[in-house]
């Protein structure tokens, strides 16, 4: 394999796709700011120990996804597979338990060796928030919210719902596991090698598999919810009503589950109906034991995680660029290229966007003017230089005008603020 060619999985986000790819990062962070989410960073390796512990030993990531490396003195790193690992990791080290409820947004890279596919690559990036120190199901349904909000002010294409489950607390999914672990031995010889090893360690694993074969004999599998212990079902009710009170519209799944260990009750997922098998664009839930797992002070949290490749792929429309001037100089006169240049930085000193032609003849600079899409040309010629002055004109409507120099900046303004007379009084 050549090595110009960018590792499997990866890929160069090229300009246009950065636009789309940033509109989403920044208006996560927008509405996440808008919830009370500060924003945090946290490295992008971590000790392996960080996920093999919390993720747990019999999760798709720990088993198959992770790139774990020694590096030059043996220590075993891992970089991040997904964040809510790092941040509960930075959460004890850092000693944040003393001021809850503590409320993060995150956006970075990770990484997770799987088979490379639309939507699914192995750097992808996400954006998350995690709310940590508060038990209350009112959590869950801010954490949704935040989330919900996103999804609709990116304004993403097709129809995205909302699906929501409980997993109960510790006492109900016991009662859940031996019903299912019954069920699921009855049918032993359906199950996927995968999934007869989970039997015996985390068979509520099985019911997140992807397995086909696994998918029909979980179709008949009894129902967590029927598990239930009272104050698991409260919890529940209480998510529910508070979805509804804020106008949250949702749809039961009984059988959604998240594929970690550390969940707890509440279980999400905003889906859509427009990006094929990869329909999940935002994930999350409640992992109250995490934070105690990683030896920790026992402390609740719950949280959600979203792919920004899904949601740039759905983006209605992608945020244009901002439209430069563009610099124009009439020939390739030395004295003129020097004085286009020294313009040039005063603009941008002055606030605009300028894309300054080095070379060639009028038609091409122009040429070049378009295809930045610039709202407005500055001619300058040896007439314009002469008179201390340069022609302005509007690439939209075609209109120009001769303004001399100490006003080119206020015309400009009034260009770009879309007043039609702005070459009035001249
Ligand atoms: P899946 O079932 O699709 O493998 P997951 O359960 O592994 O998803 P999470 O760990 O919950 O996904 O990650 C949250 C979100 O991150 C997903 O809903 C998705 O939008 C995004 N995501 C996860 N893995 C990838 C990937 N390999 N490439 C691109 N985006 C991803
Ligand atoms: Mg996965």
């Amino acid at each position: 394999m050549s090595s110009l060619q960018p590792v499997r999985g990866t890929h160069d986000l090229l300009p246009e796709e950065m636009r789309a790819f940033r509109h989403v990062v920044e208006t996560g962070r927008g509405v996440a700011a808008r919830y009370g989410f500060a924003e945090m960073a946290t490295p992008i390796f971590e000790f392996s120990g960080v996920f093999a512990r919390t993720l747990g030993d019999t999760s798709d990531i720990v088993t198959k996804e992770m790139y774990t490396f020694a590096d030059r003195k043996g220590e075993s790193l891992t970089l991040r597979p997904e964040g809510t690992a790092g941040i509960a990791r930075a959460f004890i080290s850092n000693g944040l338990a003393n001021d809850l409820p503590f409320k993060v947004f995150y956006a970075g890279p990770m990484f997770r060796y799987e088979r490379p596919q639309k939507g699914r690559q192995r750097q992808f990036h996400q954006i998350g928030v995690e709310l940590l120190g508060v038990s209350e199901p009112q959590a869950d349904v801010e954490v949704i919210a935040a989330g919900r909000h996103i999804i609709d002010a990116l304004g993403i294409k097709g129809n995205v719902t909302l699906e929501i489950n409980t997993l109960g607390d510790t006492e109900s999914r016991e009662a859940y596991r031996g019903a299912l672990v019954a069920f699921l031995s009855g049918r032993i010889a359906e199950l996927s090698a995968d999934s007869r090893e989970r039997l015996e360690r985390n068979p509520l694993r099985i019911l997140d598999s992807k397995d086909e074969g696994d998918r029909a004999v979980i179709a008949d599998a009894p129902l967590l919810g029927d598990f239930l212990n009272p104050a698991s079902r409260a919890f529940y009710d209480d998510l529910k009503n508070g979805l509804m009170d804020i106008g949250l519209d949702f749809v039961e799944n009984p059988r959604l589950v998240r594929g970690l260990d550390y969940y707890g009750h509440t279980a999400f997922e905003f889906t859509t109906d427009a990006l094929g098998a990869q329909g999940t664009v935002m994930a999350g839930g409640r992992y109250d034991g995490l934070i105690k797992t990683m030896g920790g002070p026992a402390t609740p949290g719950v949280g959600w995680a979203a792919g920004v490749e899904r949601l740039s792929m759905l983006l209605a429309e992608a945020p244009a660029a901002e439209r430069p001037v563009a610099m124009i100089p009439a020939g390739n006169d030395a004295v003129i290229r020097r004085e286009a240049t020294i313009l040039t930085e005063r603009l941008r000193r002055a606030g605009f966007c300028v894309d300054l032609a080095f070379s060639g003849n009028m038609g091409k600079r122009m040429k070049r003017a378009n295809k930045v899409a610039a709202k407005v040309a500055v001619i300058l010629g040896e007439d314009e230089r002469l008179a201390r002055a340069v022609t302005l004109r509007d690439l939209d409507s075609g209109e120009q005008t001769t303004v001399s120099l100490d006003r080119m900046e206020e015309t400009l303004r009034g260009l770009f603020a879309g007043g039609g007379d702005a070459f009035g009084g001249i």
